[in-house]
C-alpha cells in the first residue's frame, strides 16, 4: 500500500528514541522527511544520520530543544515555521504514589506531557488549516489515559488530558482535509522498560523477565507480550498518512487487550 507519505515533513517529538524513533522510522520508510526532536544536540544528529544512512531518499532534520521550554519551542518554530505532520509524542513517567507526590511534580508532568503538545499544536493547526492538504496532529497518550494507574496517578492524569485536547482540537478541523487524533499505546518494549525489568527480575532471562511481568503486572493483556516500538510505529504511520482522512477526534487503542473493555 503506497500511503501517500513522500514529500511530507513531520515532527516527531522525543524521536531519539523508543516509540518516538520508531515513528520517525516508519514516517522515513514511507517517504516522509523527519525532523528528530530531543534535548541534545548530540543525540539528535546521531539518530538523524543513523536514519538518513537507512533511508538515504529522505531528509532528517535536526532539532534539539527541550519543549517544555517556551523560549525553546520558540526557537523550534523559527526553524520549522510549516509542517504537515505533527507526533505529539514526548512524554516522561516514573513510578510514584499518590502520596509520594508534591504539587511541583503534577505542574512538572503536566509541562512536559500535555502543556507542550498543546503549545505545539496551537501554532501548527492553523497553518495545517490554511494549507488544507491533509495535515495530521497525533498525540501519543496511552492505556493509562482511560485506566489510570495506581503507579502513576500523574502520569495518568496528563494522558487522559491529551484525549479531551485531540478531541477539542478535532473539531476546529471540520470541514476540511486536517484531522487531530490521538493513539493510546499499552505497555512497550522501549529501553526504559528493559531497564525497568532488568531491576525487577536481575535473575531471569529477558524473555523469561517478559513473561513474569506480563503475567504478574500486567495480566489483563491478552497478547501476554510487551508491544515492540515498530507496531506503534507503523500503525501511527498510517494514521498520519492522507488514507486515513476518516479518523478524526478519535481515541485509538494499540494495547494488546490490556484495558479490560468488552468492546
Ligand atoms: P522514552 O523515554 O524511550 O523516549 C522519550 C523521548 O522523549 C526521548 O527521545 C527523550 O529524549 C524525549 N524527551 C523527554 N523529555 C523531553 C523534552 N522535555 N523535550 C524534548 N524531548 C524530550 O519514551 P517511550 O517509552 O518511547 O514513550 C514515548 C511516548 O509513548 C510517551 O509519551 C509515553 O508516555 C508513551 N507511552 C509509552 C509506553 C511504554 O510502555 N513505553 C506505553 C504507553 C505510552
Amino acid at each position: 500500500m503506497d500511503l501517500k507519505l513522500t514529500g511530507k515533513t513531520a515532527l516527531v517529538t522525543g524521536s531519539t528514541k523508543g516509540i518516538g524513533r520508531a515513528i520517525a522510522e516508519s514516517l522515513a520508510a514511507e517517504g516522509a522527511n523527519v525532523i528528530i526532536n530531543g534535548r541534545t544536540m548530540p543525540a539528535v544528529e546521531q539518530v538523524s544520520a543513523e536514519i538518513m544512512a537507512k533511508f538515504p531518499h529522505i531528509k532528517a532534520l535536526a532539532a534539539p530543544f527541550d519543549l517544555s521550554v517556551e523560549k525553546e519551542r520558540q526557537e523550534l518554530f523559527e526553524l520549522f515555521p510549516e509542517i504537515d505532520i505533527l507526533i505529539n509524542n514526548m512524554g516522561i513517567f516514573e513510578p510514584a504514589t499518590f502520596s509520594e507526590l508534591e504539587l511541583d511534580d503534577w505542574r512538572y508532568y503536566f509541562e512536559v506531557n500535555s502543556l507542550a503538545g498543546l503549545a505545539l499544536s496551537n501554532f501548527y493547526l492553523p497553518k495545517m488549516l490554511k494549507k488544507d492538504d491533509n495535515g495530521r496532529i497525533i498525540f501519543i497518550a496511552s492505556e493509562a489515559a482511560i485506566m489510570p494507574s495506581a503507579e502513576m496517578p500523574h502520569y495518568s492524569m496528563t494522558k487522559t488530558m491529551n484525549l479531551s485536547l485531540a478531541k477539542t482540537l478535532s473539531w476546529e478541523t471540520r470541514a476540511t482535509s486536517v484531522t487531530v487524533n490521538t493513539v493510546m499505546p499499552g505497555s512497550t518494549l522501549t529501553e526504559g522498560v528493559v531497564n525497568m525489568l532488568l531491576k525487577l527480575y536481575p535473575d531471569l532471562s529477558p524473555v523469561e523477565a517478559e513473561k513474569k511481568f506480563m503475567a504478574t503486572n500486567r495480566s489483563s493483556s491478552v497478547i501476554q507480550r510487551l508491544i515492540r516500538p515498530w507496531e506503534i510505529g507503523n500503525f501511527v504511520c498510517f494514521v498520519a498518512s492522507p488514507l486515513a482522512g476518516a479518523f478524526s477526534g478519535e481515541a485509538l487503542r494499540m494495547d494488546g487487550g490490556l484495558v479490560p473493555t468488552i468492546f
